[in-house]
């Protein structure tokens, strides 16, 4: 497996390897849904884009703690609660349950735990009480209480956005009257009788959206940690908020080595959701598209890329996906031995993952896996080396599909083969197999009557 992986960081600019702050451990939090809607194709770009990323880094050998939290108070959801004559708590559970189901049909499967915000009101409580504590933080007439920007000299170092003029984005921070500065924004906001709140140490509301990122990662996993992702436009007020908040509370820089970006999603002048009634819910998208050419179009596109979505782009990618669900179907033969191409797949790998450990450049490793596949589409039969080859790819991309007979075929055999050699004590062939096995995606356990395994 590689050793070593390149990311880019949008706070130093720079491809650089990643060094996590512990061993292989990764320690990962990636932004999470406002559970008040359906969730959209932008959830489905982001979350299948992080999937795919943590799949990879842990099949590289990491290991991955992905932390993705739910906002499950927030202005939007007290609104629409309050239009169907729900509480907010019933229209956040739903919706929770919602886009839980909706990333399991997309089979982003690798968030280690979800983690609600109203799960962590001491945390939050407990930062905000540090900050007033400090100095950072203060209290306006009603109780709500706000962070006082002039005290933190490192505010726009992520964004870069350093001149901001008060009209620029005054609209996206947080409005209030005895604000003292323009860009001051919200810790917790006050909330009158029958609003959902809080009684707490520092009054009765409820927590603003930036402090429960850092509540939760700060509980969960420290004041610093490895890489924090989400989508690009969340970069300023959000992350550069985050920055803000947790630096100067904990003293400690950074807050994490890495910030992980994915690109804007623009649908153009394509009128999707109006010519096709509401079809950027991914529900929608789902009872058009099967769920591994919504895959194969988020991960073959890079994630810091922005991505063009449309009808024809889907299109694209179902037409690509169908080459390669044509060339399993029609030469991949598992039972053959293809000892003939183990140089040419060998090198197609290497390259594979090469492209891969510079910033996850899925088109370049892409591009391989195509070259490779048009050049064993001129031979009769492809064998168990390059079943091997796809089943790997395929066990941290997720959008193949193989015939399941033939895939637990060959893998009981790998496990005999396995067996027979450590019965020979050939210790050094049994651990190759069992590599090979692990790169596959398959889980394995030694036990009395040999070995055992699990996709
Ligand atoms: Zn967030």
């Amino acid at each position: 497996m590689n050793n070593s992986i390149k990311i880019y960081s949008t706070m130093s600019r720079q491809v650089t390897e990643l060094v996590p702050m512990t061993d292989k451990k990764i320690k990962f939090f990636v932004c999470g849904p406002t559970v008040y809607d359906f969730p959209h194709l932008g959830h489905a770009k982001t979350y299948t884009q992080f999937d795919f990323i943590v799949k990879y880094l842990r099949w590289s050998g990491f290991d991955v703690n992905y932390l993705v939290n739910i906002t499950d108070i927030d202005d939007k959801i007290i609104q629409r609660a309050k239009d169907r004559n729900i509480t907010w708590r019933q229209l956040a559970d739903e919706f929770e349950d919602i886009y839980v189901k909706d990333m399991a049909a997309l089979h982003n499967t690798a968030v280690s735990k979800y983690a609600r915000a109203t799960d962590y009101i001491d945390s939050i409580v407990s930062q905000v009480e540090r900050m007033l504590d400090k100095g950072l933080a203060y209290r306006v007439s009603d109780g709500s209480i706000y962070f006082e920007i002039a005290k933190f000299g490192d505010y726009g170092k992520l964004s870069g956005r350093t001149e901001l003029k008060e009209n620029d984005a005054v609209s996206r921070i947080d409005s209030g009257d005895e604000k003292k500065g323009w860009n001051d924004f919200c810790l917790w906001k006050s909330s009158k009788e029958g609003e959902p709140r809080w009684d707490t140490a520092i009054g009765k509301g409820r927590p603003g959206w930036h402090i429960e990122d850092t509540a939760i990662t700060e509980a969960e996993f420290g004041a610093q940690y490895d890489i924090h992702g989400g989508a690009i436009d969340l970069i300023f007020p959000h992350h550069e908020a985050e920055i803000t908040q947790m630096e100067s509370v904990s003293g400690k820089a950074p807050l994490v080595r890495y910030w992980m970006h994915t690109g804007f999603l623009n649908t153009g002048s394509v009128k999707m959701s109006k010519s096709l009634g509401n079809f950027q819910t991914i529900r929608d998208l789902l009872a058009r598209y099967d769920y591994r050419v919504l895959r194969f179009f988020f991960i073959s596109n890079h994630y810091r890329a922005a991505i063009e979505f449309n009808d024809a782009a889907l299109e694209q990618a179902k037409n690509s996906l169908n080459r390669i669900d044509e060339f399993i179907f029609n030469k991949v033969d598992a039972s053959f031995d293809d000892i003939a191409d183990e140089a040419a797949i060998n090198e197609a790998k290497a390259k594979f993952h090469e492209a891969l450990a510079v910033d996850l450049n899925t088109p370049q490793a892409f591009a391989v896996l195509f070259e490779f596949i048009r050049a064993q589409n001129m031979k009769e039969k492809s064998g168990r080396r390059t079943f091997e080859f796809l089943n790997q790819i395929n066990s941290f991309c997720d959008f193949m599909k193989f015939d399941q007979a033939k895939s637990n075929e060959f893998i009981e055999s790998l496990a005999k083969e396995r067996d027979a050699a450590r019965a020979s004590k050939d210790f050094a062939k049994s651990d190759e197999i069992r590599d090979r096995m692990l790169a596959m995606g398959v889980k394995i356990y030694d036990t009395k009557e040999g070995t055992k395994y699990r996709m």
